[in-house]
């Protein structure tokens, strides 16, 4: 199944062709909250989502669908907690930044960091640059990663149980200001986090192990890559930040950069694609202001 958000945050399932949406937040067991800050429905919906889906499914099957172009697409997820990213979690990119000589020894090991919340846009919002670190020759960075919705959740989760966590897959990119400081400043500006272009439920994608992640720069492949490099896969991951976060219903997890990593400048367009889980075209603008 796959489920959207669009226009006043509804909530979507879009066909198994990636063209069609059908609106099913009448079969919501609660009142929907067109507000974005009432965001407890799609986290309760995360967490309940196995006692919800079959009337959500038969919904789908009933109403009319629309031409998914018809309508305004949001990031697939609304006010999660916290944005859980994995660093150094392919050893092509650890080795990248090994060169780059930007990296102090503890970043090139595998850890989980915060990004922001309020980083994360939709699969069509552009990418809008900061103009002072810009100005001050900063470079931004695309890392396009195979992201993940937490479902229940918990603390100290078992890798033996972690993978019944998950809600479902999406395509996250980690835009990231190069250089010295704190990561998370770094990974936190507004639009640094676009996520899409649907959540796949879990249940659709046999192995997130063996997923191709693709990236084009302007038409140009620079990330391609598949998650059976992973050096810490999905069940490692939740096991990790649960032993020191619980994990909450709705939570975002992004599991680390793949290799190919490079700057990104006003009027590029990127192309971001993962096997299973469709596709989206972000354009980068600078910001006005
Ligand atoms: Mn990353």
């Amino acid at each position: 199944m796959k489920l959207a958000l669009f226009d006043d945050y509804r909530l979507g399932v879009v066909s198994a062709d990636g063209r069609q949406i059908a609106d099913v937040t009448a079969a919501l067991p609660e009142l929907h909250d067109p507000e974005p800050l009432g965001a407890g429905w799609w986290l309760r919906l995360c967490r309940d989502f196995a006692a919800l889906r079959p009337r959500l499914e038969q919904a789908a099957r009933m109403v009319a669908a629309r031409p998914l172009d018809a309508v305004q697409l949001r990031a697939p997820v609304l006010n999660p907690s916290k944005i859980v990213a994995c660093a150094s979690n392919y050893g092509a990119h650890v080795a990248e930044m090994r060169e780059s000589a930007q990296a102090n020894a503890w970043l090139l090991e595998f850890d989980v960091f915060l990004k922001a919340p309020s980083a994360i846009s939709g699969p069509r919002d552009p990418v809008v640059l900061p103009s002072e670190p810009v100005a001050q020759g900063g470079e931004i960075h695309y890392e396009c990663e195979l992201a993940l919705v937490i479902g229940p959740g918990g603390k100290d989760i078992a890798e033996a149980d972690a993978l019944a966590h998950v809600l479902g897959y999406l395509i996250g990119i980690d835009v990231t200001l190069r250089g010295q400081g704190d990561r998370s400043r770094r990974k936190s500006y507004d639009t640094f986090c676009p996520l899409g272009p649907w959540l796949t439920t879990a249940d659709e994608i046999t192995d997130p192990h063996a997923l191709d992640i693709a990236l084009k720069l302007n038409g140009t492949p620079r990330q391609q890559v598949n998650t059976r490099d992973l050096l810490v896969e999905v069940p490692g991951i939740i096991a990790y930040a649960s032993r020191v976060m619980r994990l909450e219903p709705g939570d975002v997890i992004l599991t680390g950069a793949p290799p190919g990593v490079g700057a990104i400048q006003a009027g590029d367009e990127m192309e971001a694609a993962i096997s299973g889980l469709g596709q989206m075209t972000i354009p980068v603008v600078m910001n006005s202001l």
